[in-house]
C-alpha cells in the first residue's frame, strides 16, 4: 500500500485497486505526476473499506483482484447509493462484458494493455464530468426532463440515478434536440479524448441510459451514423 497526503495534491485524491504491483506502480506515478493523490490497495477485500475511510474523489477499479472482484465492489457500493465515479481496468472482453452487464456503475473503463498518459486523460474526463455542471435552465426533451444546475434528471417526478457519464452523455444530447451526433463526436465532446477502438464505450452508456430510462428515453439510434435526442 502506497499513499500519498491528500491535502498536498490540489486534484483530488485517486483510490487504485490493483494487485499487481508494476502497474499500480505506474499509474500511481502517472497519476501523482498530473497533480493527484493516489492510495494503492492491492486486495479486493480491503477496497470497500478504503473507499469509506478515504472518500476518493475518483476510484480505478481492476476488474481481476484477489477477494472481492471489481465489479462487485462496484456493485456493492452502488447499491449502498455511493456514486463515486468508477473507471474500470478490465483485462479480457468477457470482463468488458460483466460491467456492461452491471448496468450501472462504470464511469468509463479502459482495456489493457492501455497508456498511462490515456488513463490519466480519462480520470480527469471523469472528474471534470462530475464537478463541472454550468448553471442552466431545466430542459425537456420528449417526456425527460434535465436539471444541469442540480445534475437531477426526471420524468413525472420520478427520479433517475445516473453515473456522471450518463448524465454528461444525455446532457450533451438533450442540448440539441434532434441533431444527429456521431460515436467519435460524442467520445470526443462528452469524455473528452477521441479514439477509434473506444466507440464501443459510446454504445454501452447508451445502452445503460436506455435501461434507466426505460420508456421515456429520447434516445434515438441513427443507423450507420450515431445518435440523438428527440421529442
Ligand atoms: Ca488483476
Amino acid at each position: 500500500m502506497t499513499s500519498e497526503p491528500r491535502d498536498s495534491r490540489a486534484r483530488g485524491l485517486v483510490l487504485i485497486v490493483e494487485d499487481e504491483p508494476a502497474i499500480a506502480d505506474v499509474v500511481r506515478l502517472n497519476l501523482a505526476k498530473a497533480g493527484y493523490g493516489v492510495h494503492v490497495e492491492q486486495h479486493g477485500d480491503r477496497a470497500l473499506d478504503a473507499i469509506r475511510r478515504l472518500r476518493p474523489a475518483a476510484i480505478i477499479l481492476d476488474v481481476g483482484l484477489p477477494g472481492m472482484d471489481g465489479v462487485e465492489i462496484c456493485r456493492r457500493l452502488r447499491a449502498d447509493d455511493d456514486w463515486t465515479p468508477v473507471l474500470f481496468v478490465t483485462a479480457r472482453d468477457d470482463e468488458v462484458d460483466r460491467i456492461v452487464g452491471l448496468e450501472m456503475g462504470a464511469d468509463d473503463y479502459v482495456t489493457k494493455p492501455f497508456s498511462p498518459r490515456e488513463l490519466v486523460a480519462r480520470v480527469t474526463g471523469v472528474l471534470r464530468r462530475t464537478h463541472g455542471a454550468p448553471e442552466a435552465a431545466p430542459q425537456t426533451v420528449g417526456r425527460i426532463v434535465l436539471d444541469a444546475t442540480r445534475r437531477r434528471v426526471t420524468s413525472d417526478d420520478v427520479e433517475f440515478n445516473l453515473t456522471a457519464t450518463e448524465f454528461d452523455l444525455l446532457a450533451h444530447l438533450m442540448r440539441k434536440p434532434g441533431r444527429v451526433f456521431t460515436r467519435e463526436q460524442l467520445l470526443s465532446e462528452v469524455w473528452g479524448y477521441s479514439s477509434v477502438a473506444g466507440t464501443r464505450t459510446v454504445d454501452v452508456h447508451v445502452a445503460q441510459l436506455r435501461a434507466k430510462l426505460g420508456d421515456a428515453s429520447p434516445i434515438r439510434t441513427v443507423r450507420g451514423v450515431g445518435y440523438a435526442a428527440e421529442n
